[in-house]
């Protein structure tokens, strides 16, 4: 499904295993998609390039993610539909047969092919194949409920589920309990059942949808979709076994391998790369005298190490360095930053500061150092990912995450610190970091101080929905602070955007 690109193949490996070659089974078969929903039984054979193949697949764990820190954070379905709406169609949009677009077919072979990238990235563990199954699911059901009526019934019935319709006579036997069962009123055009193994149907055994009897359930038509959705997911874990067994013959792809291993790392926290252009806080005075100020829209791995720095007129290496990406991403200039460093290490003298100190901030913004440095600009600022990945604190280091790198204890105390002492979102905090939700910890804090502002954005339409999706780099949550606490002031453009490899 690659379309080879012989510069970056190994030139070793054009031999390629004969089992590997089974694996990836070259035949190539043309797909149409006459359904906008898809049960990814047939995987892709088509050429696509390694751009595409990454590009997609980062797209399609955008919405997972967003999917993923939904359920941690929103409760009804309803209000779920309507924050991943913008969602998917900024990253994956999907249109109906019935729309005009007359990019139906590439959109569809996206939806596909990423869905395949992500089954080949997620099921080399049960924890990843499990979470992958749930989300999918989920965007399954998003996408079931969204479609048209006349869309849905086409599609349902291309799956040739093997339920079977219940005869009239059959519905006569047992008219009382069905109408018991459903409350549908005798003769009216909701009446059609279908007849189905009862192991297909437990969410709505569970949930007294159907009438039973022996080992047979009796699905009122109108749970079908939850019947598919209950197909789609069974399937789709029984495709991730096998998958998962066929794993190993990929091994020795180096073109792939990297990528896929990224990806399934991503999945914890989505990784975003920052750029600068357009996502200035509009209005807001960076320089090294307001640094003070602004602090209080850093995030707390920010904040931290801004009060680490004026607590001891210093920070060891990886803290600067941290600390250093951040300043310039949300738009410190070189001067600024070194009046900035030169004033809060102001226990030190000046030969010291220009000797030890001096050229390692030029060289994040790449005044100096490499050809490459200088050309790019030095280096970018550092994601959560990133940052709750790499480099550990050790004793005396003031960087990493602290929903991560502290003991609770030393949390709690950090956060009421700052002001956070809400019983809630502590208890909120507690229960992210056991479950590894660190960034949604930081998303949780983030809320609570900003939710009259985050209501208001929302009722009056002030921010574009990307505003307000789940914040997965540091550089994004300052701006998205002090956006929504200047509202009138702000136009509020895209920040960031995810990342390549
Ligand atoms: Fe900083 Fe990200 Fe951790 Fe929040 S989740 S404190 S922004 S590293």
């Amino acid at each position: 499904m690659l379309r080879q690109d012989f510069n970056r193949v190994n030139p070793k490996r054009r031999n390629v295993d004969y089992r590997k070659r089974q694996f990836a089974d070259p035949a190539y078969k043309e797909i149409e998609y006459p359904h906008r929903l898809n049960f990814y039984e047939i995987p892709p054979t088509a050429d696509i390039t390694l751009e595409q193949f990454e590009q997609w697949a980062i797209d399609r764990l955008r919405i997972l993610a967003e999917l993923e820190a939904c359920s941690y954070r929103i409760k009804s379905a309803a209000e779920m539909a309507t924050h991943m709406k913008p969602i998917l169609e900024k990253y994956m949009p999907l249109d109906s047969n019935t729309s005009s677009s007359t990019t139906l077919s590439a959109q569809r072979q996206k939806d596909h092919y990423s869905h395949f990238i992500l089954r080949l990235a997620f099921s080399s563990t049960e924890d990843l194949r499990r979470r992958f199954n749930r989300f999918e699911t989920l965007l399954f059901r998003l996408r079931l409920n969204d479609d048209t009526a006349r869309d849905r019934n086409a599609f349902i019935h291309s799956l040739n589920i093997d339920w079977e319709l219940v005869s009239e006579e059959e519905r006569n036997k047992y008219s009382s309990e069905l109408t018991a069962m459903s409350g549908f009123r005798k003769g009216t055009e909701e009446e059609s059942w279908y007849k189905v193994n009862w192991e297909r149907v437990p969410d709505l055994i569970e949930s007294r949808r159907v009438f039973l009897r022996a080992g047979t359930a009796y699905v009122p038509s109108k749970e079908l979709p939850s019947m598919v959705v209950a197909e789609f997911t069974k399937r789709l874990d029984r495709a991730l076994e096998l998958t998962a067994r066929a794993l190993p013959r990929l091994d020795e792809d180096d073109r792939l391998t990297p990528i896929l291993d990224h990806l399934s790392k991503n999945f914890a926290t989505p990784d975003a790369s920052y750029s600068n252009t357009n996502s200035m806080a509009i209005g807001a005075e960076i320089s090294a005298r307001n640094i003070d100020n602004l602090s209080s829209h850093f995030p707390l791995c920010m904040q931290h190490l801004h009060r680490s720095l004026r607590r001891d007129a210093h920070l060891k290496h990886y803290g600067r360095l941290q600390y250093t990406f951040f300043l310039k991403g949300i738009g410190l200039n070189l001067e600024e930053c070194l009046i900035f460093w030169r004033s809060s290490f102001h226990k030190i003298t000046d030969d010291t500061f220009n000797k030890e100190y001096r050229y390692n901030v030029r060289h994040a913004y790449g005044e100096v150092g490499g050809d490459s440095n200088r050309r790019g600009g030095g280096y970018s600022p550092f994601s959560c990912q990133k940052i709750l990945t790499e480099h550990p604190p050790g004793p005396g280091e003031a960087h990493g995450c602290p929903y991560r790198h502290f003991n609770l204890e030393n949390l709690t105390a950090l956060l009421q610190g700052v002001g956070i002492s809400d019983r809630s979102v502590l208890q909120g905090v507690r229960e992210d970091k056991d479950q590894q939700k660190f960034h949604m910890a930081c998303n949780r804090v983030f809320e609570f101080v900003h939710k009259n502002e985050i209501k208001k954005a929302k009722d009056e339409n002030l921010l574009p929905s990307s505003q307000l999706e789940t914040i997965v780099h540091p550089n994004e949550y300052f701006n998205r602070s002090y956006k929504l606490k200047h509202l009138d002031k702000q136009t509020g453009n895209e920040d960031v955007k995810m990342e390549g490899f």
